[in-house]
């Protein structure tokens, strides 16, 4: 290990986005190279959002799950800046902010997800929390008796399926424990359910739908709703339905100064480095890797941490791309925990799939659907942000 810098000499790690990837590096670094890098944490909003809690935000009245940018940051002897990066000049190491303020760095972490647009015209858009109110007033209609089919559709290019078939899962138990007559159904241009984990994971998904009564059709690419509110599919077929409920298709972010591909998306080598740019790392939802998962994003994070802590003479292990897909999938009796490991294309290569340990009123205290190496252990002990 080389002497500890004095605090003027250290490293200045700038890191753009407080999500899943932008806090799991802050914390990586933290337990890493804790006296040896400087961290900069910059983000557009005040609130690390913990997203995956919008589909059980949605049925059991909590607020939206998202905890304090600052106060972590204090927590790690971080800064933080409230604002948004608009332009990397990646020579001169220097990035633009919307105050129009530049920040030099001496390594830049890209951490600022992706923009998610509507799918399937028509059918209503499911996000993140922002609409967890359509779907209350949906679960109304259906209550009321003004709807009666409903059908949530996984377009091609969908990124990450599952909150849909947890929103599918969570509408036929509501309805079961209601007593209120319903179909509900899950369109999917996957063969068969959830088939990303692997071919191990899909019967238990498809047990889990078939014994809520969710109709599961795969191999079907929805592509738009019609005036009747018939989902139109690829193959010219259409299905009958009161309301379509979607998945997002997802975009890179637009920061100039970034290679991208065609839909926006950052390309990395497998360790996290922006191709091109020398000293810029990018993770999580922004980059071109096919499945957009928290899990994932908090992976890459520790990658790139554990470069940069190597890079300021911490002694820490050779830097490993593992790609583990884990997820904690809800709206049946109990949990079910699903693991795969994913090859660099984004394809199973193993499959473990688990019944979870929690039981039903567990599984509606704030949920940990994402794993991460230090954000997990983080937030178990920190309160969440009241809303
Ligand atoms: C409904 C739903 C359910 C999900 N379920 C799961 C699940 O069960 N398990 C799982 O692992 N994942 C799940 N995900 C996916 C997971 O939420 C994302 O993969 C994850 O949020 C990506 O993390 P990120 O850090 O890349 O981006 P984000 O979490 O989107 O964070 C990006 C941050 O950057 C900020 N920002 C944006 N632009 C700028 C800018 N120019 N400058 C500065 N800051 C900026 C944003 O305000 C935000 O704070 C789910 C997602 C949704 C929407």
């Amino acid at each position: 290990m080389s002497p500890v810098p004095s605090s003027s000499d250290r490293a200045h790690v700038l890191i753009a986005g407080g999500g899943f990837g932008g806090v799991e590096t802050m914390l990586a670094l933290r337990a890493l190279a804790p006296e040896r890098v400087r961290v900069t944490l910059v983000s557009d909003s005040p609130s690390f959002a913990y997203k995956p809690a919008a589909t059980m935000e949605a049925f059991f009245e909590t607020p939206p799950l998202a905890y304090d940018l600052q106060a972590i940051a204090t927590d790690v002897g971080a800064s933080f800046r409230r604002d948004r990066v608009e332009a990397v000049a990646a020579e001169a190491h220097s990035a633009r902010l919307a105050s129009f303020a530049h920040l030099h760095y001496d390594a830049l972490v890209l951490a600022v997800g992706a923009r998610a647009a509507s799918a399937i015209p028509g059918a209503l858009t499911f996000r993140d929390q922002h609409e967890t109110h359509h779907i209350r007033h949906l679960m109304s209609e259906l209550r009321s008796g003004t709807l009666r089919r409903i059908i949530f559709a996984v377009p091609s290019g969908c990124s990450w399926p599952l909150p849909l078939y947890e929103l599918a899962l969570l509408t036929a138990t509501r309805l079961g424990e209601l007593d209120v007559s319903g179909e509900v159904m899950l369109v999917s241009h996957e063969t068969t359910p959830l088939c990303l984990f692997g071919a191990e994971a899909s019967p238990l998904v498809a047990n889990l739908l078939a014994e809520r009564g969710v109709r599961f059709i795969g191999g079907s690419d929805p592509q738009s709703v019609d005036r009747s509110g018939a989902l139109a599919l690829a193959s010219g077929e259409t299905l009958d339905a009161d309301r379509v409920v979607a998945a997002p298709k997802l975009g890179g972010p637009k920061i100039a100064g970034l290679p991208a591909d065609r839909r926006g998306f950052i390309t990395t080598d497998a360790l996290g480095s922006v191709i091109g740019l020398p000293d810029v790392y990018a993770v999580g939802d922004m980059t071109s890797f096919p499945i957009k998962q928290g899990g994932l994003a908090a992976q890459q994070a520790d990658v790139i941490a554990q470069r940069l802590a190597f890079d300021q003479g911490a002694t820490v292990a050779q830097p490993r791309a593992r790609r583990v897909l884990r997820a904690r999938l809800v709206g049946g009796a109990n949990p079910v925990f699903l693991r795969t490991e994913l090859d660099e294309l984004g394809q199973a290569t193993a499959a473990t799939t688990l019944h979870g340990h929690f039981n039903d009123s567990e599984s509606n205290t704030p949920p940990e659907k994402v794993f991460g190496r230090y954000l997990s252990p983080y937030l178990r002990a920190r309160a969440p942000q009241v809303a």
